[in-house]
């Protein structure tokens, strides 16, 4: 296996920027995700790893070598796609050793090959059998397997998972998984679903108008994100994001909104506001750090709640605060109503802080 150096990658087409000063680098044998909104360009900067797209600026080394303008089949890859790209009317044995035998590989020396991938990837079995004969599950293994007997030094794996139902996705989640652990694989891999992302890699870049936005392990990207964007983002449901005005009193900082009630912020928070370019900020909590209480105490603020939606173990609890949907999660024997008056009080210690003009976390 080998690592990868993305190194101010652009591309562009015409006036647009496809993928925007990208850098970043996957170390030997980790697992990256590249996730994003549909057009942010992970499709493409994948694509430009692989040499399938010419890169207008910037160096990609896999290994030891920059590989800017070798051809995708010199770059020792191996992609796994969406729709899997099987040989309909090759048996799932012709369809894994494809590659060696355009590599004129012995016929011994394939069958070996062909018959360790499928014993790693239990699909001995299918063998004989042709593509459309075998389920959504076993076509992505076949793909997998057909990936690995290149023995390339990174597999890019573009949307593996979004043509299989959500029974399966989350199973070969754990499958592709356990592929990168066995085999110790570099993985570069597309997916517009953070919860993937979140699940599968290492690390993850998030991208968003071809910019990258955050590269990081996802639990750092989960407790820290940099911005707004990633924010919003990552996390499900979603962080709530509420913008506020800042205002200081005797020495108390104090958030204030629209409808002019108030919070008021601990030292380390108000610390953090600090640093804003102006009186606007946005508070961010996730469900787990907003409490809500069916009558007002100390620093809660006033709500509406809108939807409730019970999931057995967790009901999630949809507010409207100042304008903006509020996300809640609360034990399921939790009893709330919608449109009931309510208070919502923020955990001060979870609490994200962002600045409203430059959309920067404040640190
Ligand atoms: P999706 O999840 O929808 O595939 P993506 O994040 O992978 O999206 P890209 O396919 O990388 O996004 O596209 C990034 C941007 O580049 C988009 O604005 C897209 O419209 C543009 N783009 C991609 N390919 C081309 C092309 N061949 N010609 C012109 N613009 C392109």
């Amino acid at each position: 296996m080998a690592h990868v150096i993305l190194k101010d990658l652009v591309k562009t087409y015409g006036p647009v920027y496809a993928v925007r000063d990208v850098s970043l680098t996957v170390n030997d044998g980790e697992f990256v995700a590249l996730v994003g909104p549909s057009g942010c360009g992970k499709t493409t900067t994948l694509n430009l790893v692989a040499g399938l797209i010419p890169i207008t600026s910037g160096d990609i080394t896999i290994g030891e070598r920059v590989v800017n303008d070798l051809d995708p089949k010199d770059r020792d890859i191996a992609m796994v796609f969406q729709n899997y790209a099987l040989y309909p009317n090759k048996t799932v044995y012709n369809n894994v050793a494809f590659p060696l035998q355009m590599r004129r590989m012995s016929s011994s020396m394939i069958d070996q090959k062909v018959r360790d991938a499928a014993r790693m990837l239990d699909i001995s079995h299918l063998l004989e059998r042709r593509p459309r004969e075998l389920s959504g599950g076993q076509q992505q293994r076949v793909a997998l397997g057909r990936a690995l007997v290149r023995d390339p030094a990174v597999f890019l794996m573009d949307e593996p998972l979004s043509n299989l139902d959500a029974k399966l996705r989350v199973q070969m989640r754990s499958e592709i998984k356990r592929f990168h652990q066995d085999f110790d694989a570099t993985i570069i891999y597309v997916t517009h679903d953070q919860l993937e992302a979140v699940t599968m890699a290492d690390k993850m870049a998030v991208m968003n108008g071809g910019y990258l936005q955050q590269y990081d392990t996802p639990a750092q990207v989960f407790a820290n994100p940099v911005n707004l964007f990633v924010a919003s983002f990552v996390g499900s449901p979603a962080m709530s994001l509420i913008p506020l005005e800042v205002t200081t009193a005797g020495g108390r900082t104090i958030l204030t909104s629209a409808e002019k009630w108030t919070i008021e912020l601990s030292d380390q928070n108000a610390r953090k506001v600090q640093g804003a370019t102006s009186r606007k900020v946005v508070l961010g909590a996730r469900h787990s750090a907003i409490r809500l209480h069916k009558s007002q105490v100390a620093g809660s603020v006033p709500a509406k709640v809108y939807t409730v939606e019970p999931t057995g173990d967790v009901t999630f609890v949809q507010v409207f605060l100042s304008g903006t949907v509020v996300n809640i999660s609360l034990p399921p024997t939790f009893d709330v109503e919608p449109d009931e008056q309510i208070w919502l009080a923020f955990d001060q210690n979870r609490m994200h802080l962002f600045d409203g003009e430059t959309e920067l976390a404040l640190q």
